[in-house]
């Protein structure tokens, strides 16, 4: 049996939900094919479980991409104040935890609920367990499940990323995409904790559970924020941050103590020795981390000439991770769709008229902060509006 649409959507998460509603609420008929037994399970786990659903200052700079204006027109076209109204008109009570990022006061289940709420409202067809066996192309697209034949002229493809896959995060769009003959920027997982190499381990995981306030960067970005020390490696808001743009055998860097004059205190110590660097550093630093970096990097002697140096090390501590914890602890994969295959305005495949990729699955990737969740939206609406 061959079910009839005016679009069909592969994905019922928050870019696929969107888009759905959008186009209902444009009288399309519209059927979203989801392979979990429910929509949204990412939604519902995220920003541990209270759903950072967006930021007040979502700007381009916030994305990362090959390409990083291809975000700009849709990101202008559904700014967060559309998304705040849509969770105000359904009374959903949120606060701005820190730095703009709003979260639900109950639980993410409350998004959830209002997307779907606004999807029935719009006359979408939500079909869970779908199995999707085989996409081809003619008159429209016609997508073959275990619950039949799907035909639309209009396919969308929001099948996020590789990330988390014990959810359910398959490959499809990706291979939707190749099938079409559409170009891939490599994958690799992202917002995700990094993995030290033996000697580092072995130095300062034990430590696991103690963190602190830095600076970390690498070439091309800057984070100040907590990190984290965990029982392989590093984690915490700065480190899933620079996780993003950190790259195979590099390095990152770590400020230890942003615009702090560190040595200044043992410089004026009546003595200077260790007890003295211990006590400046347990200044800014938790007691034991201060006393383990110290241990690692003892300065040579105690002229001002070594001090510089302490200070210098301090501020730019060089670590060099061996690994990140994958896309089983990644929240998102960098990478995906090439952005120069879609129009920035509906997300259309530049090469295959009818054919839209939205979300996670496109070569855009947001920072820490519900900067995702907005692209997601923005994306979203921008091809359902195009449908
Ligand atoms: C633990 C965690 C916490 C997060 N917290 C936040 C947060 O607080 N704020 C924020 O902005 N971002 C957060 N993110 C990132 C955010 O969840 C994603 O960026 C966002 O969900 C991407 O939306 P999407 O619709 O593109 O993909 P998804 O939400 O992943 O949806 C894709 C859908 O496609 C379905 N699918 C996959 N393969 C198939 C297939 N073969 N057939 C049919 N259906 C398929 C999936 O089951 C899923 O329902 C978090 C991520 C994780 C993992």
């Amino acid at each position: 049996m061959v079910h009839k649409f005016d679009a069909v959507i592969l994905g019922a998460g928050a870019a696929g939900l969107m888009c759905a509603i959008e186009a209902g609420k444009r009288g399309r008929r519209v059927a979203v094919l989801e392979r979990a037994n429910r929509a949204g399970k990412k939604i519902l786990i995220s920003g541990g479980g209270r759903c950072n659903f967006t930021n007040l200052h979502c700007r381009p700079e916030n994305f990362y991409s090959a390409n990083p204006h291809f975000a700009k027109s849709a990101l202008a076209r559904y700014e967060p104040s559309e998304f705040i109204a849509l969770v105000e008109k359904h009374r959903i009570p949120y606060h701005d935890k820190t730095l703009g990022q709003l979260f639900c006061d109950r639980s993410a289940q409350d998004i959830l609920e209002m997307l779907e709420s606004e999807g029935r409202t719009a006359g979408v067809q939500l079909i869970l367990n779908s199995n999707i066996q085989e996409i081809r192309c003619a008159d429209g697209f016609i997508v073959s499940t275990n619950s039949g034949e799907f035909q639309a002229p209009v396919l969308v493809v929001a099948t996020g990323g590789l990330s988390i896959p014990k959810l359910g995060a398959t490959s499809l769009g990706y291979d939707i995409a190749r099938q079409f003959g559409l170009k891939i920027r490599e994958t690799r997982p992202a917002l995700v904790p990094l993995v030290l190499g033996i000697e580092d381990r072995t130095q300062y995981c034990d430590l696991a559970g103690v963190s602190a306030e830095v600076d970390v960067s690498t070439d091309h970005s800057a984070f100040r924020e907590k990190m984290l020390i965990t029982h392989r490696g590093l984690s915490g808001p700065a480190i899933l941050q620079i996780s993003t743009y950190w790259r195979e055998h590099s390095s990152i860097r770590i400020d230890l103590a942003p615009g702090r004059d560190v040595t200044l205190a043992i410089r004026e110590a009546k003595e200077r020795n260790m007890a003295a660097a211990r006590f400046a550093l347990q200044g800014f630093l938790p007691k034991r981390f201060a006393t383990r970096w110290l241990d690692v990097y003892a300065p040579s002697s105690w002229t001002n000439r070594a001090l510089e140096e302490l200070e210098r090390q301090v501020h730019e501590w060089v670590v060099e991770p061996a690994d990140t914890e994958g896309y089983e602890k990644a929240e998102v994969t960098v990478g995906g769709v090439e952005t120069e295959e879609l129009s920035s305005k509906t997300m259309e495949s530049r090469r295959v008229p009818g054919l839209f990729f939205i979300g996670e699955v496109v070569d855009v990737t947001g920072h820490l902060g519900g900067f995702n969740f907005q692209w997601a939206w923005a994306s979203g609406a921008a091809a359902g509006r195009a449908l």
